[in-house]
């Protein structure tokens, strides 16, 4: 597995010039071996035109892999002794003459590569110290690359599971319903990205992976045009899930300007700190002119929320499932509930709770004030068609339906 070039590089050039230096021999480097080719990786070197970093080499005719195969000694004073060695392509060029290689193991036991030191003339000195000092340059060396090269299997992995999702056009996305607690009427849907059952995740963790392979902008922007394509097949509005750092690209701005904004409300996650309010703030608001609404998600979760209020004056605050959910049973959780309803009415936003599953919750977030409620005991996120589905009503009356979502 390839690393990428990094600061760990310049480490592994200090170990190399202990050990060309200790040995008095002309070139040391870092190879990785991929089971055909052998690539120096870091080299420091005597003679740059002989020797090159980002060279490669066979691997089955390099030195390096008859010492593995034990063909020929790990230290060799003198080449040209042994009739194996002068086989080999680089006994010619560049004419290598002593030689010292000891393999990089990672802490699995899995090969990495090789450690090695050689020079152009014979040296009778080269021995078993010598060898020993390698070998501890060798673990050091090992230690040093381990972590990028688990990173870049990492990221590997994540990309070979999302680069057939991006080139099919994205995620599934399901709508699970919302509904105003009032009068048990659905009037709108939540987004939800749906990616292989398989993988054990959910959408949360994916789209973190993704952005730490930078792939989330573009896996984010797919969802949202799902997301959108579903607006022509519902009635009510639908809530999209997007980062903040996502709503900032072009790309999302150019395909914002295209949705009737109206019927779309943007779920602003707060995983992820926001880092410019002002610029976010800007960003929207030529959107939020034209009638898209905002939600702060995951209110009382526990990240900085508040401040997200009170900084963006959202239209809808959503309160996190950790608060809703179980609030008929919990005065602690209802008097929290109760003062941020206050709190949001008093600053002009309407407020859905999320993770409803029992009727007894729908009607305790009813009594304390909560407009609208999201959750299992009203329905789970599904394909569009399962919308039509009727919702169960709350022990409601006929009261006249509130406008949803305007303040
Ligand atoms: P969220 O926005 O807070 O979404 C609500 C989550 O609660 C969803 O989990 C939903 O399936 C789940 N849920 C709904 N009702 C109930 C209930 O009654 N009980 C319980 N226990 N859970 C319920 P899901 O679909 O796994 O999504 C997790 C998170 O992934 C979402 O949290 C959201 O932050 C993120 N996400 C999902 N889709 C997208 C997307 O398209 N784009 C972005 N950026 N994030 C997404
Ligand atoms: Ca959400
Ligand atoms: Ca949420």
């Amino acid at each position: 597995m390839r690393r990428k070039r990094s600061a760990a590089d310049q480490q592994i050039a200090d170990l190399l010039v202990t050990a060309k230096k200790s040995l008095d021999l002309s070139v040391a480097f870092l190879s990785r071996l991929d089971g055909t080719t052998q690539h120096l990786e870091v080299v420091k070197t005597a003679v740059p035109v002989l020797v090159q970093e980002g060279a490669k080499v066979r691997q089955d005719t390099s030195i390096c892999q008859a010492i593995l195969d034990g063909r020929l000694p790990a230290v060799i004073p003198d080449v040209t002794k042994y009739p194996e060695a002068m086989k080999l392509p680089s006994a010619r060029i560049p004419r290598i003459r002593s030689y010292v290689s000891t393999p990089v193991h990672l802490s699995d036991g899995s090969l990495y590569g090789t450690f090695c030191a050689f020079g152009f003339r014979s040296d009778k000195e080269l021995g078993k110290r010598d060898l020993a000092l390698v070998k501890v340059l060798a673990s050091a060396a090992a230690v040093i690359v381990e972590p990028e090269v688990r990173d870049q299997e990492r990221r590997t992995e994540i990309e070979g599971r999302l680069d057939p999702v991006v080139a099919d056009g994205g995620p599934v996305v399901l709508l699970q319903p919302i509904v105003d607690l009032a009068t048990g009427g659905r009037v709108g849907a939540e987004a939800l990205s749906r990616f292989p059952a398989e993988w054990g995740r959910t959408p949360d963790v994916v789209f973190a992976e993704a952005h730490s392979v930078g792939m989330g902008h573009a896996l984010e922007l797919q969802a949202l045009e799902r997301a959108a394509e579903h607006l022509d097949r519902v009635a009510g509005y639908v809530a999209m899930n997007v980062s903040p750092a996502t709503v900032l690209t072009p790309a999302c701005g150019e395909l914002l300007g295209r949705l009737p904004l109206d019927r779309v409300v943007l779920e602003l996650t707060e995983h992820d700190e926001v880092e410019d309010y002002d610029v976010l703030l800007a960003t929207l608001a030529p959107f939020r002119a034209a009638g898209l609404r905002l939600a702060i998600d995951d209110v009382g979760a526990g990240f900085s929320s508040l401040r997200h209020i009170v900084v963006t004056s959202p239209d809808v605050i959503k309160l996190d499932r950790s608060i809703a959910a179980g609030v008929a049973g919990d005065h602690v959780l209802a008097t929290l509930v109760g003062s941020l309803v206050t709190f949001a009415h008093g600053s002009g936003a309407r407020v859905v709770a999320e993770g409803v599953e029992t009727a007894d919750d729908a009607a305790a977030l009813r009594t304390l004030g909560v407009d609208l409620g999201q959750g299992w005991h009203f329905g789970r996120p599904g394909p569009p068609e399962a919308l039509a589905v009727p919702v169960p009503r709350t022990p409601a009356d006929d009261a006249a339906p509130e406008p949803v979502l305007s303040r």
